[in-house]
């Protein structure tokens, strides 16, 4: 699971799933912030390495954490929108749906969106293609799964990143204990490589 599975993408269409390329290039994402202690460490990993990567952030956690918001931004990364409170689009009703998506937009100006999951109801996804760009992944760390040792995350990245792709990670609590411990090391693998983010 560490790919998505081939058939999302005739499910998504439309969607972002990696930017082939033949340069050396990873993009990197942190969904669910911002966080406190956990952003500001991913934020200095990033700085020590001069990556640039795209935080899809919660709208409540933009709210409450105003601060950290602003210093992802101050230092260059990319922000997406992430909804407001992390439905589930298959388990809410498409208006319910929308409505977190806009009041996450109050405090999050960005084009992107990533839906919690990488799930989106064809009828969500129609109307959210209007509005955004909808940025998926071609590779998970599960760094969420507290079940998936440190080591196994960082060889899901190793085996599966490749020019262009979109790698997603979490800088949520729940994902912390492993995130930051791979962050470093994937930065400095990569960049040895000569490998830009
Ligand atoms: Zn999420």
């Amino acid at each position: 699971m560490v790919r998505p599975p081939t058939y999302l993408r005739f499910l998504y269409p439309g969607v972002v799933w990696n930017k082939p390329t033949n340069e050396k290039i990873l993009y990197l994402t942190f969904d669910d912030g911002p966080t406190p202690e956990v952003t500001s460490s991913v934020l200095d990993h990033l700085s020590l390495h001069n990556a640039k990567a795209t935080f899809f952030c919660i709208g409540e956690n933009v709210k409450k954490h105003p601060t950290l918001y602003n210093r992802i931004k101050t230092e260059g990364h990319a922000i997406g929108n992430h909804t407001n409170t992390h439905p589930n689009s298959w388990k809410v009703k498409y208006d319910f749906y929308l409505k977190d998506v806009e009041e996450a937009r109050k405090v999050i100006d960005s084009n992107l969106f990533r839906p919690p999951y990488g799930k989106l109801t064809p009828r969500t996804l129609f109307a959210l293609r209007k509005k955004f760009r909808i940025i998926m992944w071609d590779v998970i760390s599960c760094d969420f799964d507290d079940k998936v040792s440190a080591e196994q995350v960082e060889q899901n990245v190793v085996d599966y990143a490749t020019n262009g792709s979109i790698i997603v990670f979490h800088d949520s609590v729940k994902a912390a204990p492993r995130m930051l411990e791979v962050l470093p090391a994937i930065l400095k693998h990569y960049t040895e490589l000569g490998f830009s983010f």
